[in-house]
């Protein structure tokens, strides 16, 4: 992903081949500043929604073509597993300990977000982040914190069951990604505000079209401001 020079977003680049190795030496990562692991987390937490997403709309990878079956077990597999060792990882990360569970999300950051998002496609979570690039008082957030917060607009968008905006708000919550945007850098969301991130993430080149119905920028500012409603109502900060 690239940005400008004034941060905002720019395009995405992919080359004509994957790396022949990714080599990850997890002492390494189990040693650097925990919130890049949990931006990390917050941009993986997209994967299985997204991927999900352009499944249904029968959408296209941002590589070219349709996914297949294995993109989106991999993406689903990458939310169970931060389901089930998120929050063990992070705790140990802050004591400088590499567990199994840090192992295992190290994985899901990189191998199973990474398959599961390009073999299966972008939908509103990116899109959304994209957006948010537009407000400068973002620009110092992580790129997985921008999309952590992006997943809870997609979600609002779709109308998601409310055990499922609780599982990922509750996940986020507990990692100390943001589920507002005061947690994002802006301090009190106008619906101005609003529209022009949800201008920007419906821009036609962007993977909003991947969303399994037709979404206005109307219908994304609205998920915007529902979204940070329900961030302040779960963390009950009024
Ligand atoms: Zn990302």
């Amino acid at each position: 992903m690239l940005y400008t020079d004034d941060g905002q977003f720019d395009k995405y680049l992919f080359l004509k081949a994957n790396p022949n190795i990714v080599l990850m030496d997890t002492t390494v990562i189990a040693a650097s500043p925990v919130r890049l692991t949990v931006a990390g987390m917050g941009d993986a937490l997209a994967t299985y929604f997204e991927a999900q997403a352009t499944h249904d709309a029968d959408g296209g990878t941002c590589a070219g073509g349709k996914g297949g079956m294995a993109g989106l077990a991999l993406a689903k597999l990458c939310y169970e597993t931060l389901m089930a060792d998120g929050v063990k990882a992070k705790v140990a990360l802050e004591k400088g300990a590499l567990t199994p569970a840090v192992e295992h999300i190290i994985e899901a950051n990189t191998l199973l977000s990474g398959i599961g998002f390009e073999s299966s496609g972008l939908a509103a979570a990116h899109a959304i982040h994209n957006g948010l690039t537009m407000l400068p008082e973002c620009h110092g957030m992580y790129h997985g914190e921008k999309v952590a917060f992006g997943t809870i607009v997609q979600l609002v968008l779709e109308d998601a069951p409310t055990e499922k905006l609780e599982e990922v708000l509750g996940f986020c919550i507990e990692l100390g990604l943001p589920v507002t945007m005061k947690e994002l850098g802006v301090a009190e969301l106008t619906r101005e505000q609003a529209m022009i991130v949800a201008e920007a993430a419906c821009a036609p080149d962007d993977t909003m079209c991947n969303m399994p119905f037709e979404v206005t920028p109307e219908m994304v500012a609205n998920a915007i401001l529902g979204a940070d409603a329900l961030g302040h109502y779960y963390l009950m900060d009024e």
